[in-house]
Parts: structure tokens; sequence; C-alpha cells
């Protein structure tokens, strides 16, 4: 079901030649392993993974039993994500099959029939393409405890989007990126301000600044002097790469701090960029009389 072949249409000689060639280009990439990665793509030509998806039991031990069950086996973990509730254990394994002579079913069936493990559920999932790997079994992402749906959307192309609609409209284009971040941002307030009742206006404020990091936005840091919120963006995703027009700004940032603040302190507000990474500066700094 979540499948889309990408080479039906080409003969196995033809594919055969392709992976040859990634090979290669593959070898002459200088690798560097990347800890911040996610589990969704790994491009290893030739490196036989797997991806597994284990609950067990809410019990000591249990994920040591599961990676015990496929060190027999002769395979090896390239990645490992999961979390558990008081119930069960629920974990992501991405298994390296290069060096085992074993089979993912045959893993399979001895993590499923192990009575020590008295695993829940055991699904795998093996890639068309060995060494072009791409994330099934975690659909939909989410966040929150399954509560916000979320999808994973890289810089460039955010960047991209935004950079159309401002070249395409000039300053309505403007207008148009910071209304949309402005709605968007408010929506999530609201979210959070339900959720978390009770905290304060500030409090809230900062917390989602924290989110904003942890999903990649960039690196906040907030104080407050006379009734100013100063923020600075650290890394901040709009300024990472140079401005494509004169005018300085972040204005997508700018909209979405607004909607934040606006939600949060149940007043119109206005928002002010007064330095920018985008032409030169260490970080983009704004300001929002309260
Ligand atoms: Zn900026």
């Amino acid at each position: 079901m979540y499948k889309c072949s990408y080479y039906e249409d080409r003969s196995i000689e033809l594919y055969q030649k392709w992976l040859l060639a990634l090979t290669e280009r593959e070898a002459l990439t200088p690798k560097k392993v990347s800890y911040q990665d996610i589990l969704a793509v790994r491009i290893e030509p030739g490196r036989h993974l797997v991806e597994f998806y284990i609950e067990v039991p809410y019990r000591p031990g249990r994920l040591a039993r599961a990676l015990q069950i496929m060190a027999e086996h002769g395979v090896t973990i390239a990645n490992i994500c999961g979390q558990s509730t008081r119930e069960k254990g629920m974990d992501f394994i991405l298994a390296d099959f290069s060096e085992s002579t074993s089979t993912p079913e045959e893993v399979a069936k001895a993590l499923r029939e192990d009575q020590l493990l008295q695993a829940l559920k055991v699904e795998y999932f093996e890639p068309e393409h060995r060494g072009i790997f791409y994330e099934a079994l975690g659909f939909p992402l989410t966040i929150d405890n399954g509560k916000i749906p979320i999808m994973v959307v890289s810089r460039m192309m955010l960047l991209g989007m935004l950079r159309t609609v401002r070249e395409t409209f000039g300053t309505g284009g403007d207008v148009i990126v910071y209304k949309q971040a402005f709605e968007g941002a408010a929506r999530i307030a609201r979210y959070f301000r339900e959720r978390l009742a009770g905290l304060s206006s500030k409090d809230l404020f900062r917390w989602h600044l924290n989110v904003l990091f942890s999903v990649g936005w960039g690196i906040f840091e907030v104080e407050e002097a006379d009734g100013v919120l100063v923020i600075r963006a650290r890394d901040l995703f709009e300024s990472s790469e140079p401005p494509p027009y004169p005018r300085m700004g972040c204005i997508f940032t700018r909209g979405y701090l607004a909607g934040m603040v606006s939600t949060y302190f149940e007043k119109q507000v206005e928002v002010s960029e007064v330095k920018c990474r985008a032409v030169g500066d260490d970080y983009c700094e704004f300001r929002v009389k309260l």
C-alpha cells in the first residue's frame, strides 16, 4: 500500500546500470555521519537495510531481548528510535542484514515466537532496492502523543515557496506571507493555550518558542525590558539562505511571532525585525511592544 515503485517502466538492465552508477558516485562522496538525521531516508547502495516495528509489554529488558535476538541472527542496528507508555514499548529499528545469513521473515518469526520477549506486534518493511531505504511503518508522523499530525518539510522547500510568493507579488506577497504565518501561529497558539491551561502568557510564549526549536526552526532566546519583548533567533530557517530581493526581513517569522503574541497576550501587536542574519548580522532580532 505504501509502495510506489519507481522503476517499473525501465528494463532491469537499465536499472542495474543506474544502480552501479549510483554506487560509484556514493563511493566517491565523502561520508559524514549526522547524528541529527531522523529515520526517513538512507541511500547506501548494497547495504541490506530492513525496518522493523516492534511492540512489547512495558517491562524492563524487553528491548534488550529484541536486540539480542537480532544479534543472534547476525543483524546489526543502523538506527533505532522508540518510546513507551505504561502499557507498552514501541520501537522502530533499522536492521542491517548485510552480514546476516537469515532472512527478515526468519528474524520476524523469531521475535514473534520468543517466550521472553512476548511481543505484541512485529512488522517489517524491506525496500525493493537494497540500500535505497525510506521509512514506511511510521506514517503519519505526529507530535504530542498522536494529537498533532505533522509532516517534515525541508528548509529549502519552504524557503522556495516563500520566495516565490514574495518575488511574484512584491510587497503584496510580503503581506500574504505575513498573514499566512500569523494565522498559522495563532491556530497552534490556541491549541497550546488550551492544552497547557493555567500557564502564564509569557510562559506559553516561551514554551511555543522552545517547540519551534525542537522542530528545527531555529534557536530562540527571549527577554523583556520596559514592556518590550526582544526575541533573538540564531540559525533561523528563514535567514539560512541569502535574500533574493533587496528588502531586508524574515517576514514569515515576523508574522508568526505576531500571531503568537496576539493570541497569548490577547492584543494586536506589531513585530519589527531590527537585525537580520540574511544581511550580515550574527542573528535575527525581533522586537514586540506589549
Ligand atoms: Zn532575519
